[in-house]
């Protein structure tokens, strides 16, 4: 695969190969130019995106070197950019981020995703990105069609997460090899030497809901270089310029090389050993239908596929089993490896292990994956009856069953970790019932063990 085809920006491209030993090439049905999910629905289960917007509903945070480099490519984006320096719009040394109000807004309505216009991107210009050589590692690895399906959406997860640490990592390198006023450290780190995200939560006050820093704030940030911002992210640019994968791994930490690794054990997409229907009930959501079951995957793509109502039926029946030369055995048959290998890309088999393996305990602990963004949302219908609605990346759950709102809310408080035995106080429901919804949000992706 050549380079020419990747989906990355030069320097990502360049890193990654030497990283992983290979590019990565866009999807081929992602067809953005003529916007693939722009379409009308054709079904109930379809979703699509305004043409005028397309996926561009987000704000992404670029990190200075990245920054700097769009500025040197000038045109539209660069202009956009110098704007929103000059007005100091979520304006730091690592980089430029969104507003408050934009990413309260984002927040609060997850399904709306590709719709609302007042979410449309800065730097987005009536269907194309001024930035596209410099978007961020979101933006370069986010496709709504993917060509293997749910695990190859895992692999452009995973080096979303890749890029995503190495831009974090490397623009507070960027940013400490070039700041030495004492301020600059007080205002950006916490005491344990963590990046400030400069948020209006972490400066009440300091930020105004535009994103606009305050007078004080920015040159406790910029010290000397407060007025020559452009230079700075400019400089930032010129210092990753030509580094070496060894080289940025000097600078950004070995856990970018465990990234690395885990992605290159990826790529093969062979298929898991032991192979279990996706929970609950296969599917986020299904339709069934004179020619099959229509269904979405428990794992939020917005693909929608099609299975045979005999081979749905014959799945909701099967517990899980090893893969074998032979195939997979299910209670009325065996499944060839070619159909198999189908199943799990569509999202109706997933990885799984022995019941023996999977029993929870109650001194086991939990989280929720840490890379999905988590929020909550409380809703009222009509009639007044609530629901607690947990957001989980792009997956959504409802809880609108009495005995499972306090279960939903305290999932998302003790989102960081908690321990099984707990889970039974929060819903009032037996051990077992307890184990069933963890189990069943495990089985989501939504969940893992600690
Ligand atoms: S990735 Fe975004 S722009 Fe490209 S086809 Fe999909 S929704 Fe449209
Ligand atoms: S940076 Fe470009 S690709 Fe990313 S959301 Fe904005 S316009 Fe879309």
């Amino acid at each position: 695969m050549s380079a020419k085809h990747s989906a990355l920006s030069p320097t990502y491209t360049r890193w990654i190969l030497e990283a992983v030993g290979r590019t990565f090439a866009s999807e081929p049905r992602a067809t953005c130019g003529d916007c693939a999910m722009c379409q009308p629905p054709l079904t109930s289960l379809d979703r699509s995106f305004s043409p005028s917007l397309k996926c561009c509903t987000y704000w992404p945070d670029l990190p200075n070197f990245m920054v700097g480099r769009a500025l040197l490519a000038g045109g539209e984006g660069a202009r956009r950019l110098r704007d929103q320096i000059d007005n100091r719009i979520g304006l730091t040394p690592f980089g430029l981020q969104s507003s408050p109000a934009y990413h309260r807004r984002y927040e609060a309505q997850p399904g709306k995703f590709g719709m609302d216009v007042d979410m449309r991107c800065p730097y987005y210009d009536d269907g194309d990105c001024t930035i596209w050589q410099n978007r961020n590692s979101i933006c370069q690895t986010y496709f709504c069609r993917v060509e293997d399906g749910v695990p190859g959406k895992a692999i452009w997860h995973q080096l979303t997460l890749l890029l995503a640490l190495i831009e974090e990592k490397l623009s507070v390198d960027c940013a400490t090899r070039r700041l030495t006023h004492p301020s600059f450290y007080t205002a950006a780190f916490q005491p344990h030497g963590v990046r400030n995200r400069v948020t209006a939560r972490n400066f009440p006050g300091w930020i105004e809901e535009n994103g606009r820093i305050g007078d004080e704030l920015h040159a406790q940030l910029w010290g000397d270089w407060s007025g020559r911002e452009v230079a700075f992210f400019e400089a930032c640019a010129a210092d990753v310029e030509g580094l070496s994968w060894t080289e940025v791994l000097t600078r950004v930490g070995q856990e970018a090389d465990v990234l690395a690794r885990r992605l290159r054990s990826m790529v093969s997409l062979s298929p898991p050993s032991y192979l279990r229907p996706a929970r609950p009930g296969l599917a986020l959501e299904f339709d069934e239908r004179p020619d099959g079951v229509a269904y979405t995957s428990v794992h939020g793509s917005l693909e929608v596929y099609l299975a045979p109502q005999e081979l749905w039926n014959a799945l909701l029946d099967f517990e899980g089993g090893p893969l074998t030369t032979e195939g997979l055995a299910l209670p009325d048959r065996i499944l060839p490896l070619s159909e198999v290998v189908t199943l799990w890309k569509t999202g109706l088999l997933m990885e799984g292990r022995p019941t023996s393996d999977r029993l929870i305990e109650p001194e086991d602990l939990f989280r929720v994956v840490p890379e999905l963004p988590v929020h909550e949302r409380i809703l009222f219908s009509e009639a007044g009856q609530a629901s607690v609605q947990l957001g989980f990346g792009v997956t959504q759950i409802t809880f609108d069953e009495p005995d499972l709102l306090n279960f939903g809310r305290s999932l998302y408080t003790h989102r960081l970790g908690f321990l099984a035995s707990e889970a039974p106080s929060w819903s009032g429901r037996s051990w077992e019932r307890s184990v069933e919804l963890l189990e069943s949000l495990l089985a989501m992706g939504l969940l893992e063990r600690m």
